[in-house]
C-alpha cells in the first residue's frame, strides 16, 4: 500500500469509536487506532511492538491461551469474549472483543468498553435477587401470621387437605386442637397490648416446641390457635393437648401466668376437617363453660 493510503486509512481508523488492534503471530502490536491508545491512556509507539498480553488482565490471558486461541484454529472467528483491559495507570476495564486469525496467524480485534452493560448486567442481577426476596416476603405474608409466625387461617386449610387425604389413605385419624387463652383481655387490660402480644408469641413458641415436624400450628383468631395432629387416636390426643396445657400454666410466659382450654376433636371416615375443627370448638366452649384451663374431648 502506498505510505500515503496507509495514513488515510489509519486516520480513517481513529475515528471508529471501537477499539482496532492487529497483532502479529507472536501476539505482538503491531497496529492499533486510537481508541485502543486512548483506553491505555498511552502514545501510539508505548504500544507497538509490544506483547497484548501486557495490556490485559491475568485471567484474561489464561482465557485467551487455554480457550480463545485453541477454537480459533478450528474455527477462526471468535466473537464477544469478555476481557479485562489493564490500563496505563493498572486499572481494570471490562472489554468485549471479537478477533479473527489470518491465514499467516495475525490476529484482527475489535473490541469496545462495555462498562454499561456490566452496570446493566449487575442491575438485572440486583434486580432478580429483590424479586427473589419480594416473593418469599409475599409468600410468608399470604401463608403466615405476621405476629407468630404460625400458619395463617388459609394455609392451614391448604395443608389440612393433604392431612384428610393423607388420612383417608392411610384408614388413619388425626386430631384438631382448638385452643384458646384464658381470659386473655385481662392481660391486655393489666400489662398492655404490647406485652399481650409478647405473650401470645412465646405461647407459640411454646406450640411449636411440643410437637412433631408433620403437625400443624395455625393462629386463627385473636388469642386461638389450631392443633393438627396426624395419625394419632383420642387417647393420645387428649395426653398432648394436656401436656400442651399443663406445660403454659406451669411456666410464666413473659414474666405473666396464663392458663389456655382445648378442646379436642378426632376425625372419623365420613367427617370433613371443618367437621373436626366443628367438634374441637365445641368442646373448648365446654372447657370454658367448665371454668378453664382444662381440655375436654368432643363427644
Ligand atoms: P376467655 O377466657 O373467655 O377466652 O376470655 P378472653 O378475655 O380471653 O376472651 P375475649 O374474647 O373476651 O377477649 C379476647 C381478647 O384477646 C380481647 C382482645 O383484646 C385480645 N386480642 C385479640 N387479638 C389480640 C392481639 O393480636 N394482640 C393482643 N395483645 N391482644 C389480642
Ligand atoms: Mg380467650
Ligand atoms: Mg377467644
Amino acid at each position: 500500500m502506498d505510505p500515503l493510503d496507509f495514513q488515510v486509512v489509519q486516520s480513517w481508523f481513529d475515528e471508529f469509536n471501537s477499539g482496532h488492534l492487529i497483532l502479529d503471530k507472536d501476539r505482538n502490536i503491531v497496529f492499533c487506532n486510537q481508541y485502543v491508545e486512548q483506553l491505555h491512556h498511552s502514545q501510539p509507539s508505548d504500544m507497538l511492538h509490544k506483547p497484548i498480553a501486557n495490556f490485559l488482565s491475568k485471567a484474561s490471558i489464561i482465557f485467551l491461551d487455554t480457550y480463545i486461541y485453541p477454537m480459533l484454529l478450528t474455527e477462526p472467528i471468535y466473537s464477544e469474549g469478555q476481557m479485562s483491559w489493564i490500563d496505563g495507570a493498572g486499572v481494570s476495564i471490562p472489554i468485549v472483543v471479537n478477533i479473527k486469525l489470518a491465514e499467516n496467524g495475525s490476529s484482527l480485534w475489535s473490541l469496545y468498553v462495555c462498562i454499561n452493560r456490566d452496570k446493566l448486567h449487575d442491575e438485572l442481577i440486583q434486580t432478580r435477587d429483590k424479586l427473589v426476596h419480594q416473593t418469599k416476603n409475599l409468600y410468608a405474608l399470604a401463608t403466615t401470621d405476621s405476629l407468630t409466625g404460625l400458619l395463617n387461617r388459609r394455609e392451614l386449610l391448604a395443608q389440612a387437605q393433604i392431612i384428610t387425604a393423607h388420612a383417608k389413605r392411610n384408614q388413619s385419624t388425626y386430631a384438631v386442637l382448638a385452643l384458646d387463652v384464658d381470659h386473655f383481655k385481662q392481660v391486655n387490660d393489666t400489662y398492655g397490648h404490647q406485652i399481650g402480644d409478647d405473650v401470645l408469641v412465646s405461647l407459640a413458641d411454646s406450640l411449636t416446641g411440643n410437637l412433631r415436624i408433620n403437625d400443624l400450628v395455625a393462629r386463627v383468631g385473636g388469642e386461638e390457635f389450631l392443633v393438627v395432629i396426624c395419625d394419632i387416636n383420642v387417647d393420645d390426643a387428649f395426653e398432648i393437648a394436656e401436656k400442651i396445657r399443663l406445660n403454659i400454666a406451669s411456666c410464666l410466659l413473659n414474666d405473666i401466668a396464663v392458663t389456655v382450654s382445648i378442646g379436642v376433636g378426632l376425625s372419623q371416615a365420613n367427617y370433613s376437617f371443618t367437621d373436626v375443627w366443628k367438634h374441637a370448638d365445641i368442646a373448648l366452649y365446654q372447657a370454658k363453660n367448665n371454668g378453664r384451663n382444662q381440655t375436654i374431648i368432643a363427644q
